[in-house]
């Protein structure tokens, strides 16, 4: 039963790595390398910048990881971009599809070296991704994805006729699907909460509620202004992703805020939970209005996720789609109660692609377009080895141009017609 009065409207991952409530310490005067967010993207760079002897400072408006870092689905994705393959190919050629494709994997290779090196206990599984079909439509187009990613990059994806999906989800729901082995699962709250400890542990200050109002630049010394104080910096480093706001506007007119909704079950039968979820692997689907869902790594719950809305909805709105949705894939859990509902903010961008660069002196990577676990944390480093000046941080993403879109400042009024178009589209085709 959904009765929003039952639902705590915070991230289920918060229960056992809740976000770290303490006085932030004072704003430096100077800091050799600024970093502007503390999720995935700002704590990777601040980890890669102090572990090669630069002083770091990290500016978080609010609590540490309060943003989609510690609220996500947890899906780790080795083919995390939004631009098809094919459509890659048809539009870069073949050897840069290639290459950029090929950062995909990266990004999951760096992840599993992250987490292994540093020790960070956060239920990492490479489990894999089951991509469900929704209408028959969609099934020649995914086959051929899989025949592109078998042939170029050698990844092991394959198609699953509808007679076998039941080995990836229990549920009849879908006309069959695609396995992706490549990706996996992670706990998002605890990977958080390991890579702060590591940050902090190599002699990082991460300054809670203290927000970036604004940055000045003088020929190459940079100014942060803080309500706490302003600081020098030699170097800024942003990771704000969907939480972007007016404190650098150019990055802000490139970064489209989407959001997206998760539930959590109560505690099911773990046995009801397995043959729901047979693989513990994550599991997707074909449409454009696209849910996300898993069970939780103690196997006891399933989380329900998706872009209902796309907009800032209230949160018990969008749970109630995603519970509707639920109940469609399993009818066995119509009526199960929800005990945690919550929402948190994506980074698009008018090009579908993430971007990685530098612009007036301060160096950016974002817009991850929701699969952002690995590639944030990849992609985070990188920018800190570019803003050292290291020739290891080059990446396929580079030089490309970031393009906006005229009169747009950061409010995404169009997308509550983008979210009714694809409702329609992935009804009607
Ligand atoms: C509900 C949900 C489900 C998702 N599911 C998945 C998934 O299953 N798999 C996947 O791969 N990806 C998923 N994602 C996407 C993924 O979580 C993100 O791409 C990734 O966490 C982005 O990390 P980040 O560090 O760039 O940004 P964030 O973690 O969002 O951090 C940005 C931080 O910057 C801070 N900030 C902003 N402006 C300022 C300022 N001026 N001064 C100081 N601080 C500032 C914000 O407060 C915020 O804490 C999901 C996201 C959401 C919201």
């Amino acid at each position: 039963m959904f009765n929003p009065k039952d639902v705590k409207n915070a991230p289920f991952w918060w229960d056992e790595a809740p976000r770290p409530v303490r006085e932030p310490a004072s704003v430096p005067k100077e800091t050799d390398i600024a970093v502007i967010g503390s999720g995935f993207t700002g704590l990777s760079a601040a980890l890669t910048a102090a572990r090669a002897g630069r002083q770091v400072t990290v500016f978080e408006a609010q609590e540490p990881g309060h943003g989609a870092s510690s609220r996500n689905g947890g899906g780790v994705g080795a083919t995390p971009f939004k631009i098809k393959y094919s459509e890659a190919e048809a539009k870069l050629g073949r050897d840069a599809a290639v290459r950029l494709y090929k950062e995909g994997i990266a990004s999951v290779t760096h992840l599993e070296h992250l987490i292994e090196s540093e020790q960070i206990r956060c239920h990492y599984k490479r489990s894999g991704r089951f991509t469900g079909i929704h209408r028959a439509d969609a099934e020649p187009g995914l086959r051929k994805e899989v025949e592109l990613l078998q042939d170029r990059l050698g990844l092991d994806v394959r198609m699953i006729a509808r007679a076998d999906q039941q080995a990836h989800i229990g549920s009849d729901f879908y006309l069959g699907g695609r396995f992706s082995a490549h990706d996996g699962v992670v706990h998002p709250g605890l990977l958080h909460q390991g890579l702060l400890e590591r940050v902090e542990a190599a002699g990082v200050a991460v300054l809670g509620h203290t927000p970036v109002l604004n940055v000045q630049r003088e020929g190459a010394a940079l100014t942060l202004q803080t309500p706490r104080g302003s600081v020098k910096a030699n170097k800024l480093v942003v990771g704000t992703n969907g939480y972007t706001g007016g404190a650098i506007p150019w990055l802000e007119r490139r970064f489209i805020p989407v959001t997206s909704n998760i539930i959590a079950t109560q505690e099911l039968d773990p046995a009801l939970v397995r043959r729901l979820v047979p693989k513990d692997n994550m599991i997707i689907d074909t449409k454009r209005t696209v849910h996300y869902y898993r069970a939780s790594p103690d196997g006891k719950r399933i989380l329900m996720g998706g872009r209902p809305a796309m907009r800032e909805a209230h949160w018990s709105v969008s749970a109630r789609m995603l519970y509707d949705f639920m109940g469609k894939v399993w009818p066995e859990l119509s009526g199960v109660g929800i005990t945690h509902a919550w929402g948190g903010r994506l980074g698009f961008t008018f090009d579908k692609l993430p971007h990685i660069g530098e612009h007036d002196g301060i160096h950016y990577a974002g817009g991850y377009l929701g699969s952002g676990v690995a590639m944030s944390n990849y992609l985070g480093h990188k920018m800190a080895l570019q803003a050292m000046g290291e020739p290891a941080g080059e990446t396929a993403l580079d030089n490309r141009s970031f393009p906006t879109m005229p009169f747009y400042s950061g409010n995404p009024w169009f997308l509550t017609g983008v979210a009714a178009y694809y409702r329609f589209r992935d009804r009607f085709g």
